[in-house]
Order: C-alpha cells, then sequence, then structure tokens
C-alpha cells in the first residue's frame, strides 16, 4: 500500500454498508484488524439495495473462515437451508427440474454418470436424472440434517438486512470503526491518479491507503472517480429489471428456491423462517414495471409486508475488479443476474483473493492484473451457466423466449453445448465454480446427448442395473432417515 509513514498502521476504507460492505468488514477486521485499521461508511439517507436472499454452498466456508458459528447466524437472519433451485416452466410449460447443489449418480475415471444414465434411459431401466441425487431427494421430500462429511450438500436462504446487522456485530468487536455519513467526494493524488481521501457531507475527510468500493450500483470510487469503465453483457443476457416484494408466510419454508419462469423472465419464491422474499426478473422490453407489478402481487402466496420494489439494472461487469487503490465487491464491480444466486459467492471470492494478495508492502502491478484475470475467470463461467438456462429451452410461446433460442452466446458457452450434445461429455475448467451442475441443468433444460462413452456398453444390463438402482436405494434409505426441515430449523437455529 501508499504508506507514507513506516510506523503508522495501514487504513483500509471501505465505502458502502450493503452486503458486500460488511462482508468485507467482517472478514478485513477479522483477519486483518491487528495490521490494518478498518473503516467503514455507509449512509443511512442512501439504503441498500434490500434483496439478495438467496445463497450457494460456498458461504459455509466464508463463515468457517471467520469462525462465524452457523447457528447464531441462522438464528440471526431467520435463516432457512438451501439444497438447490427448482426450475419451474424453463425448459417447457409445466415441466420441471431442481438443480441441486449435490453430485448425480457415481462416475467412473472414463465417463461421468450422465454416460451409464444416457444407457439407462435407451435400456428403459432409468428414471428421472434428478432421481439420482440425493440432496433432490431431500429437497422434493423437504428433509434436511446436516451429515458427516459434508454428506448433505446445502446453502441458506437469509434476510438481507439482518445479515448486514449480524456482520456489522462482529466487525465492531473485531475493532472496525464505522462512520454514517454521504461521501460527496472522492479525492485523487494529482500525480497517481490513486484515490487519497474521501470527502463526507458532515465535513469529515477519511484518508485511506486502499479503498474497497462497496456503493452498490453507483460505482462512486471505482466509476465515478476513476472511470474504469463496464462491459455491457446485456446483449446476452437480457432481462434488466426486478421487482421484489416480502410477504407473510402461509406455509412451512421449503429447503430450496423457487424459480418460476414467465413469459419475459422469471419469478422467484425465497423461503425465510417468518417470511417469504419474492419477485420477478424480467425484460423492459416486454414488460412494463406496471405490468409486473401487477402480476407479481396477483400471485404471491401470503399477504405483502412491504410496497414491491422496482430495480433496474445493466447485466455486465466493470473492465477492472482493482483499479489502483481501489477493489470494487458487489455490485459496483458488475452483475449478474440472481437467476443462480452467485452474486454474493462472487463478493467472497473477491475478499478471499483480496486476501490472498493483500498489498502489504506496496501494490505491484502483477497483483493487480492476476487479480484481475482470475476475477474475469470467474464471473465469465458464472455468465456462460446462466445464459445456458435462457438459451437451451423449448419454449417458443413468447417473443421474448424465441429471442433467447436465437441468440448468439459466448464461443466458450457454444463449445459445451455442442460437446455435451454430440458426446455427453462436460469438463470442469481449472477452478470454476460449477461442476455437475453442467449436466444438471443442459438435461433439465431438456438437452439429451446423442451418444455416450463406450466404456458403458461393457456392463451387462444386470450390471446397469444393479449400478443405477444401488444409487438410488442408498439415497431412498439416507432420505428416509432425514427429520422435516421445518423441525430441523426449530431444533438447530430458530
Ligand atoms: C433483483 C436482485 C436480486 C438479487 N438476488 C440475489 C440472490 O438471491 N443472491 C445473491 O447472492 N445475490 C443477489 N443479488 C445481488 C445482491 O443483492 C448484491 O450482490 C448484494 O446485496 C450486495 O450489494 P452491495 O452491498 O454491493 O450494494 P448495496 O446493497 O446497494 O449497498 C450499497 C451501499 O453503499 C452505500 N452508499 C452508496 N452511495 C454512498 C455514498 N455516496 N456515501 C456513503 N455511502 C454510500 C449505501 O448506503 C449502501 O450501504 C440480487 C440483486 C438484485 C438486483
Amino acid at each position: 500500500m501508499n504508506t507514507s509513514s513506516q510506523n503508522r498502521k495501514q487504513r483500509l476504507v471501505i465505502a458502502g454498508g450493503g452486503t458486500a460492505g460488511w462482508m468485507a468488514a467482517a472478514a478485513f477486521s477479522r483477519i486483518l484488524g491487528k495490521e490494518v485499521d478498518v473503516t467503514l461508511i455507509e449512509s443511512s439517507d442512501i439504503g441498500t439495495v434490500g434483496v439478495g436472499e438467496a445463497t450457494i454452498p460456498t458461504l459455509v466456508f466464508f463463515h468457517k473462515l471467520l469462525k462465524i458459528s452457523e447457528q447464531e447466524f441462522m438464528a440471526a437472519t431467520n435463516a432457512t437451508f438451501k439444497l438447490g433451485i427448482n426450475f419451474e416452466n424453463w425448459k417447457s410449460l409445466d415441466h420441471a427440474y431442481l438443480h441441486a447443489f449435490g453430485v448425480t449418480g457415481k462416475d467412473c475415471w472414463a465417463a461421468g454418470f450422465q454416460h451409464f444414465w444416457l444407457r439407462g434411459l435407451k435400456e428403459g431401466i432409468a428414471s428421472d436424472f434428478g432421481d439420482y441425487c440425493l440432496e433432490r431427494q431431500a429437497a422434493e421430500a423437504n428433509k434436511f440434517a446436516h451429515l458427516p462429511n459434508n454428506g448433505l450438500n446445502y446453502a441458506f436462504h437469509i434476510d438481507a438486512s439482518k445479515y448486514a446487522s449480524f456482520l456489522r456485530e462482529h466487525a465492531e468487536k473485531d475493532g472496525l470503526k464505522r462512520i454514517d455519513a454521504t461521501i460527496g467526494s472522492v479525492n485523487l493524488n494529482e500525480e497517481n491518479g490513486f484515490i487519497e481521501s474521501l470527502t463526507l457531507d458532515n465535513g469529515e475527510t477519511v484518508h485511506g491507503d486502499f479503498f474497497i468500493d462497496c456503493t452498490g450500483f453507483r460505482g462512486l470510487l471505482i466509476e465515478k472517480a476513476l472511470h474504469t469503465g463496464y462491459e455491457d453483457w446485456s446483449h446476452w443476457l437480457p432481462c434488466d429489471s426486478a421487482v421484489a416484494v416480502q410477504t407473510k408466510s402461509v406455509s412451512e419454508p421449503i429447503p430450496y428456491t423457487r424459480c418460476i419462469a414467465h413469459e419475459a423472465g422469471w419469478q422467484w419464491r425465497i423461503p425465510l423462517q417468518h417470511r417469504v422474499g419474492n419477485g420477478m426478473v424480467y425484460c423492459s422490453n416486454y414488460l412494463s414495471d406496471d405490468e409486473v407489478i401487477t402480476k407479481l402481487l396477483g400471485n404471491v402466496e401470503g399477504e405483502p409486508l412491504n410496497d414491491p420494489r422496482v430495480i433496474h439494472f445493466r447485466t455486465g461487469r466493470r473492465r477492472k475488479q482493482w483499479n489502483r487503490n481501489c477493489l470494487a465487491l458487489g455490485l459496483a464491480s458488475g452483475f449478474l443476474e440472481p437467476l443462480e444466486s452467485t452474486s454474493i459467492h462472487l463478493i467472497q471470492q473477491g475478499i478471499v483473493r483480496f486476501l490472498r494478495m493483500f498489498p502489504t508492502a506496496g501494490i505491484v502491478e502483477e497483483d493487480v492484473n492476476e487479480f484481475n484475470r482470475q476475477a474475469d475467470f470467474d464471473i465469465e463461467h458464472i455468465r456462460d451457466f446462466i445464459i445456458l438456462h435462457y438459451h437451451v429451452t423449448q419454449r417458443t410461446d413468447t417473443p421474448f423466449w424465441r429471442h433467447c433460442r436465437q441468440m448468439d452466446v459466448p464461443d466458450s458457452l457454444k463449445h459445451r453445448i455442442d460437446l455435451f450434445q454430440k458426446t455427453g461429455r462436460v469438463f470442469r475448467e481449472g477452478s470454476e465454480l460449477f461442476d455437475d451442475s453442467w449436466q444438471q441443468v443442459m438435461i433439465g433444460q431438456g438437452l439429451m446427448p446423442t451418444s455416450y462413452h463406450p466404456i458403458v456398453d461393457t456392463m451387462s444390463l444386470q450390471e446397469l442395473k444393479g449400478l443405477l438402482n444401488g444409487v438410488t436405494q442408498q439415497i431412498d434409505r439416507t432420505v428416509g432417515k432425514l427429520p422435516p426441515h421445518n423441525d430441523y430449523i426449530t431444533r438447530y437455529c430458530s
């Protein structure tokens, strides 16, 4: 970092107190608190985005890193467990599949389980692909328990504003200084263009060595001050708006998110212990805000607890997540729509990556380039995975779905789709987030390979039956012993 005095502690300034700001604050104060002064500035006059309540399993590890008790976290955020996402009406109307967090079946060294399943299907001895996944079966049976050795992969549904308060408590205990004020200007060093300080509306000026921009879509530091630039991906992900509303629960929470496609986008239902988060994501070329508000209020199940909120967004990413002495996290760094609940994961990835490359002895250009290269890799793979859901569909009933089927997709995604269709093969690239998920979603969306690996034909029909039935029997036995999801929550963390 650019520390002028060798003796004083380095100063890390976080601008913004939404989920990104408080996750960063909790992590940096816990892990760097003894070495670095951490300050967070948030403005009670400018709210947070107020959504972002479905997560993926990596959050479990973030909490372990911070030594956060899962029971305390779940009780404080009224959280429920999440085993996957149920995609309804995506492949075609009245069809559903559950993208579960677990692994489907058993692979062998040469071929993934889908090859064995494809032959089973041809021979008439295999059932639905999801029948071979424990998490999917537990989700559908509405059951949950922690199993030894991460036997059941899970994430959470959380109350976003309660999560920020919960993390704030942790961060303040670890010595974080919080300032409630609005940042009026970002002051740059005239020679090198680095950020030197932030001037607040209370007259105070906050100096720092490094700044974390968590100011949401505004990107006050990374964009308004540093003009980093934005790469627009809306030609691949055409939804640009959302309406969100919270409702009272009318039934026990289920352990999965519902994601229901509609004529020009989709609707989410996120069950918490005390309420349900609802929203519609849509493309404004086909539906107006007012039409969506009426549709959403017309089909939510419980009584609304707040007025519907409209959020407009532009899908894409900041050209550099780390620019000079500023790192953007959360919405300030870019936005992929929430179809696979990946934004909080990307915040966490940014935090952990920054901790690994922490610029103790001044900012090294190679570190910055490497950081941005890894961040680009992460987001591009997730982007492809989300586009897959829209592009591979049999729906032709509305102009929106016809557009999605016909649109160009990135070459990287086209390659994956073609490879799977012709050979049934899926390869995980490097450390990309999704693995088994590719098969689950491609098959779920109706993409069926035209061939399978010949190693499968070395098995007799009897052996193949034994393999397939062995998997489902083992799953049935495990699911049979799990308690109902809500009973487990009541005992564990209500
Ligand atoms: C419709 C929708 C649904 C989503 N669903 C999911 C989901 O299910 N799962 C998931 O992982 N993610 C989801 N996300 C993304 C998720 O909401 C965000 O990644 C997450 O909330 C982080 O937001 P943030 O902290 O970056 O920004 P914000 O919540 O917007 O916070 C910005 C902060 O900056 C502060 N600020 C701004 N300007 C100033 C200023 N001038 N001075 C001082 N402070 C300032 C504000 O006060 C606020 O504290 C969703 C997003 C949208 C739009």
